[in-house]
């Protein structure tokens, strides 16, 4: 493998793996040496239709051979378009787009200030939304935040069990993860999303539903919420939408309240044509006949890889609770052929591309038995 720490200049806020990538196809990866990996970790649930999938390829082809950007004071086709493909999958919502997870929950933050004139944020204690003050601020993992302080007040953090004792008529949102995915991937119980919403409407609140990583098909369904049956006031969108190109959403429901007027918020390179041209083709791609394939390959997963200990988590966002550390089983699979992630001190994550076949998923569990012996 090539020695990467020797040939870059970056700043260290990474523990990289001793591998460059140079090439993908499909589920497959192709380092600096030539040797090929099993991706099962799809950019940590980024590249769900595979690498260089020929939808988004040449959708985000042409749109680079017509026209790279204009200032959001004007409109752009691929933008407009995206925005309604979202509101048809949706059930109806207006769209603001941005290029990342933690400035989708920014402006998610933002709408709901704006909207309710209330500050509180009530989210759960290890979730995850993101590294910016705002989104780090209700991100409930104290030692993610701890050098950061101080951080924008507000935050409240409950568990499931107690999201009632901290809903109040004080509360601007309650931000949750149908699926908490940094955290160690810990699905959120169907109930407990119907309780927040009733807490929610109770006290005039709103329920936005953090969905950068389980959204665009991830869970089985389009949205994670679909499958748990409760709508959401907004949902943020972000790694899987453009199969790889930087893009964020805020998607708010036609029935709660718009709130941002002109000025209130902006991004220069939100609703990118080229990458919104991208995402396009990828919700166009991701259709019931995938979204069945994404359900029977989970099904398939879970079973297999319960030899290697407890399995959790919705759709392709899988976890495997192991009986010792996750880190040298990641580094020894990547020396196997193999990429896939932790979440956690013994928790393997695997997010493979929606589109891994049968065939890869069984090499897949193949290459981990070898690993683990
Ligand atoms: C990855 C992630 C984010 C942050 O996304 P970035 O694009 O890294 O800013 C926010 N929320 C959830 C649930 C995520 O998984």
């Amino acid at each position: 493998m090539t020695n990467v720490a020797s040939l870059s200049k970056l700043l260290p806020t990474y523990a990289r793996l001793d591998v460059t990538f140079t090439d993908g196809e499909g589920s497959w990866l192709v380092d600096a040496d030539g040797k090929r990996y099993l991706d099962c970790f799809a950019g940590i649930a980024v590249v769900g239709l595979g690498h260089r999938h020929p939808a988004p390829l040449a959708a985000a082809h042409a749109q680079l051979d017509r026209l790279w950007h204009v200032s959001n004071l004007y409109s752009t086709e691929p933008m407009q378009k995206l925005s309604v493909q979202l509101s048809d999958v949706f059930g109806g919502a207006q769209a603001f787009f941005c290029n990342s997870g933690a400035e989708s929950i920014e402006s998610a933050l933002k709408w709901a200030r704006k909207v309710t004139g209330r500050r509180e944020v009530v989210a759960l204690e290890g979730s995850f939304h993101g590294r910016t003050f705002g989104a780090l601020s209700v991100t409930g993992q104290p030692a993610k935040r701890a050098a950061f302080e101080p951080l924008v007040p507000g935050a409240v953090f409950a568990t499931p069990g107690t999201l009632a004792e901290h809903v109040g008529p004080q509360t601007a949102a309650i931000l949750l993860e149908p699926v908490q995915g940094e955290g160690g991937v810990h699905p959120l119980p169907a109930e407990v999303l119907a309780e927040a919403r009733a807490l929610a409407d109770a006290h005039g609140a709103l329920l936005i539903l953090d969905e950068v990583q389980t959204g665009v098909g991830r869970s089985g369904a389009f949205f994670a919420w679909q499958r748990l049956g409760v709508k959401p006031h907004a949902v943020t969108l972000a790694k899987g939408l453009a199969n790889g190109l930087p893009i964020g959403a805020l998607l708010v429901a036609d029935d709660a309240p718009t709130g941002f007027e002109p000025g209130d918020h902006a991004s220069t390179f939100g609703g990118n044509p080229v990458t919104c041209a991208a995402a396009c083709a990828v919700v166009e791609t991701i259709d019931d006949g995938l979204l069945a394939q994404v359900r029977s390959t989970s099904a398939f997963f879970t079973g297999a890889l319960a030899r290697f200990g407890e399995v959790r988590g919705l759709g392709l966002l899988l976890a495997v609770e192991l009986d010792r550390p996750a880190a040298p089983v990641v580094e020894r699979a990547l020396e196997h052929g193999l990429v896939i992630g932790s979440a956690g001190e013994r928790t393997l994550r695997l997010t493979p591309p929606l589109t891994i076949s049968a065939d890869e998923a069984a090499l897949a569990v193949g290459l981990l038995g070898e690993v683990l012996g």
